[in-house]
């Protein structure tokens, strides 16, 4: 979704809508990191240096309510994904790098679960947990 878009219909519901938070959305739906709410704080307190912790916090619940982001945890720590489309995260077990695949046999993974199953899939995604490019060599 647009950043616009978001704005617009969480204003529609009544959301205080600051800069602060408009910052953080901007920050989430363009970067291809997943970061966590310390690593958003930072980014966004370079614009905003009055930007709170708390502040992105709330802003990351409403996000998570709204279901505009995921939450995926690596270590016990919440990292945020604003791609809310079905795709397979990687998760590097080293650095704790995290790469978006988009990959089309997502769909026929699903469709062979559900036939196993009998169950009606509606959506789902994977995260797979290994190391990333940079850090295989260390661990071949
Ligand atoms: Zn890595």
């Amino acid at each position: 979704m647009q950043l616009e878009q978001i704005v617009m219909s969480l204003r529609d519901e009544g959301h205080r809508i600051t800069p602060q938070r408009i910052a953080i959305m901007d920050y989430l739906l363009h970067t291809k990191d997943h970061p966590s709410a310390d690593q958003v704080h930072s980014v966004v307190r370079k614009r905003y240096p009055m930007t709170s912790l708390s502040t992105v916090y709330k802003t990351l619940d409403l996000l998570r309510e709204k279901k505009l982001v995921n939450e995926i945890e690596v270590w016990g720590e919440a990292r945020f994904d604003a791609q809310v489309d079905e795709h397979i995260n990687l998760v590097c077990l080293n650095c704790g790098n995290i790469e978006d695949i988009d990959e089309k046999a997502l769909k026929n993974i699903q469709a062979k679960i559900a036939k196993k199953s009998d169950y009606l899939i509606i959506k789902g995604s994977f995260e797979m947990h290994g190391y990333c490019s940079k850090c295989k060599t260390e661990f071949q």
